[in-house]
């Protein structure tokens, strides 16, 4: 398919028609340009004259761009030419073709995947291809394997999915040759752009093989912070990549690895084999290699059950943004906008702005604006809590308020008034250019939320529709940061500041009123509030109060901002700002901003404070005390075993490196010193055992620990984060102001 016709174009705005004299006569290269049209564009509410340079090769575009500096203001000149095609013709990758290059109706929504990944006796993720790849394992529909080189002497029965191959390198051949049997039109990894891609690149060279795939040779291309490979047709897609820029700020856990994010997302876990240490012992072990497979295949696995969870959605994104697979999976939610947003402006004959500069840039980036309102909380444990949330509360303030980069400050009087607290205002009579995509964006969601509730949950269909809702609702929420991203082509401080100003407003106006009710706000955090009715002494009367509530306030607001009803607790406790726990009826527990998932301390710490959460909220603090009293005991009798004080700390850079030595910086040079390989990126685990000396001089390597120092567990790891809880109970504040002693005496 090749469109001839379609030649590649930029713009110059120009003030005079001497200019466009000047453009007309210009020779580049020895030669005028294909053709010159004078067009009226807006150059965002402004009507301007701009000269449409149109040329023979997309190679011209930046000749032009230097010669045509002196005649006014350039436009579009940085656009790649695939995507201007695709801009122009309004067309999508994964949506039908016609024949006369328009979108057709027919999209595709489903396609064949392939998951891979490898294991290597390698020690680090930074260390690529220094040591051998010892199996890769593939999971596809019909198709599961595990391919290496392994003696599989000693491995018992071998399984129907375990291919031995006699070296590594037949192993790499095996791989390529099945990924090209099998035909993918999705290859996905888990961390693979970043490791499995360039390991599998680096050992074939160093073996002297070339990955063919699809009749072309594996290559790699730059892609955001890293680069990307190229395999023609199969769109290698990097899971970890999507997770990381899309999906991370959904998620609970804080951690990105994939066992972390399966859990979460599709309730399926790793298996644990011990890390880099476990692989290899089971590696020069016979007997146990046969788990080593099973590891690498049930990886193999997850990624693939994990890439039917994640891949509607960047199908859907792909659909909606207007760029392929690939790129897709790859792009931070700002750059979708702008490609919409890129759509929108060509629809509305407006001109693109340029990419900003570097000076510009830095520029924008030096400038800072107030954001949202926190409420302080009221601290301690409260029952009966509705928590109320704005539903989309800065794309529904964006399109309540018509914020717009083509909207700021008309000259219309009427238009003063839609205003924030900041001066800047919004025109109210002709619709902006975002507001107007989001709109209808919003109300595709609207339709999709809609067909999901007639769907039975869980068919085809609703995880389409799902999937769907999902892309719609990230888009719509990337719009407020794309205004304020300093590398924004609609980059508009004044934008971005009215939106957090209007937010702030509406949130305290919410505050006041609720006040006003009888309500007592515990605690309000950007889009929601908290609220109790000391009053009340039944859930029913509550309920009905808070149902009032929404009401009044609902018919209040500028239509699409609404406050939805997010749910009634039975009790919360509030800690400090960003810091709080909720219990449901049901038992169930929300906690933001306590250590409870951290997993740099050590379970101990983790298991302790959760049990105390779950006391207080149940109203039985006395008993919260009492446990960690007994734990206490436990820890001084010797009782806890060593693996609950195991801390947990990532070596960032090489342990010579750092000017202090802290403790995992010690125990990371100990086990150089005994020989272990020791590389940024590794997680270092240890005990502090007893003795006098620094903590640092007494870290103890996990592996080799048989005691431990009972004063610091219970002062650094025990009693801090249950402070943090028991504080709020006003007893505490005692033992706060005291020593640590004093501290440790509260518990005993
Ligand atoms: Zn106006």
């Amino acid at each position: 398919m090749k469109d001839a016709e379609f030649l590649p174009y930029m713009y110059v705005i120009v003030e005079s028609s001497k200019a466009i004299e000047n453009i007309k006569n210009l020779k580049v290269g020895m030669k005028h340009a294909e053709k010159i049209e004078v067009v009226k564009k807006l150059n965002l509410n402004k009507e301007v004259d701009a000269v449409k340079i149109s040329l023979r090769h997309p190679k011209e575009v930046n000749e032009w761009r230097s010669a045509v500096k002196p005649f006014g203001e350039r436009r579009e000149y940085d656009i790649p030419f695939v995507r201007r095609y695709m801009i122009d013709h309004d067309l999508a990758p994964m949506v039908e073709v016609k024949e006369d290059f328009t979108r057709g109706k027919k999209e595709i929504e489903k396609m064949k995947v392939l998951a891979f990944d490898i294991e290597t006796l390698s020690k680090s993720p930074t260390d690529i291809g220094g040591d051998p790849i010892t199996m890769i394992s593939v999971w596809g529909e019909g198709v599961k394997k595990v391919i290496t080189w392994a003696d599989t002497g000693g491995a018992g029965n071998i399984p129907e999915w375990l291919q031995t191959e006699k070296n590594e390198a037949s192993m790499i051949k095996a791989f390529i040759r099945l990924v090209n049997e099998y035909k993918p039109e999705v290859i996905v990894g888990y961390n693979s752009d970043m490791f499995d891609w360039p390991f599998i690149a680096k050992r074939a060279e160093k073996l002297g093989i070339t990955p063919m795939f699809n009749g072309r040779a594996l290559g790699f291309v730059r892609r955001g912070r890293g680069t990307a490979p190229y395999l023609p047709g199969m769109n290698p897609t990097d899971l970890y990549i999507f997770v990381r820029n899309i999906l991370s700020p959904y998620l609970q856990a804080e951690t990105l690895d994939l066992g972390t994010v399966a859990d979460e997302l599709i309730g399926e876990t790793k298996t644990d084999i011990g890390g880099s240490d476990g692989i290899q012992e089971a590696w020069n072990d016979p007997e146990k290699r046969r788990r080593l497979f099973e590891y690498s295949l049930q990886d193999a696995k997850v990624t693939y059950n994990l890439a039917e969870k994640i891949m509607p959605m960047i199908y859907e994104l792909s659909k909606i943004v207007g760029q392929t697979i690939f790129d897709t999976s790859r792009l931070p939610s700002g750059q979708m906008v702008e490609w919409l947003l890129m759509r929108a402006a060509f629809k509305r004959n407006m001109l693109i702005p340029n990419k900003p500069k570097s000076e510009i840039f830095s520029e924008r980036y030096a400038q800072r604006y107030v954001g949202a309102f926190v409420k302080e909380p009221i601290k301690g444990l409260h029952h009966r809590i509705a928590v109320c949330d704005f539903r989309s509360l800065y794309p529904t303030i964006i399109m309540a308020h018509n914020i717009s980069p083509d909207a700021v400050g008309c000259d219309h009087k009427e238009c003063k008034k839609n205003s924030p607290e900041n001066g800047v205002h919004f025109c109210t009579k002709k619709k902006g250019f975002m507001p107007e995509l989001m709109e209808s964006i919003f109300n595709t969601r609207m339709e999709v939320k809609a067909s999901l509730k007639k769907l039975k949950k869980g068919s085809k269909e609703w995880v389409l529709a799902k999937a769907k809702s999902n892309a719609l609702k990230l888009i719509l929420n990337s719009f407020y940061g794309y205004l304020g991203f300093a590398g924004s082509r609609w980059y508009t401080l004044e934008s971005a500041q009215a939106i957090t100003a209007w937010g702030r407003k509406y949130i305290k106006e919410i505050m006041k009123v609720a006040e006003s009710e009888g309500f007592t706000v515990i605690y309000g955090d950007t889009d929601s509030v908290m609220l109790n009715y000391p009053e009340s002494h039944s859930d029913a009367d509550f309920e009905d109060r808070v149902g009032d509530f929404m009401k009044r306030v609902n018919d209040s607001l500028p239509k699409p901002i609404q406050l939805d009803l997010e749910g009634i607790f039975k009790t919360g406790l509030f800690v400090t700002k960003k810091r709080y726990a909720l219990m449901g009826k049901d038992g169930s527990l929300i906690v933001k901003g306590l250590e409870r998932v951290r997993r740099d301390w050590s379970p101990l710490a983790r298991k302790v404070q959760d049990r105390v959460l779950r006391l207080i909220l149940s109203d039985r603090v006395e008993d919260a005390k009492t446990f960690v009293k007994e734990k206490v005991k436990e820890l001084r009798a010797g009782k806890i075993p060593i693996e609950d004080l195991i801390i947990t700390t990532q070596l960032t850079k090489m342990p010579e490196d750092y000017a202090t030595i802290a403790p995992h910086v010690k125990v990371a040079r100990d086990m150089r010193k005994a020989g272990e390989p020791v590389l940024p990126g590794m997680l270092i685990k240890y005990v502090v055992a007893p003795g006098s000396g620094t903590i640092s001089s007494r870290a103890v390597w996990a592996k080799e620990a048989k005691e431990y120092d009972v004063e610091y567990y219970i002062n650094n790891q025990l009693i801090p984060p249950i402070l943090r809880l028991m504080e709020v109970f006003g007893e505490s504040e005692r033992s706060l102001k005291a020593k640590q002693a004093g501290l440790d005496g509260f518990f005993k």
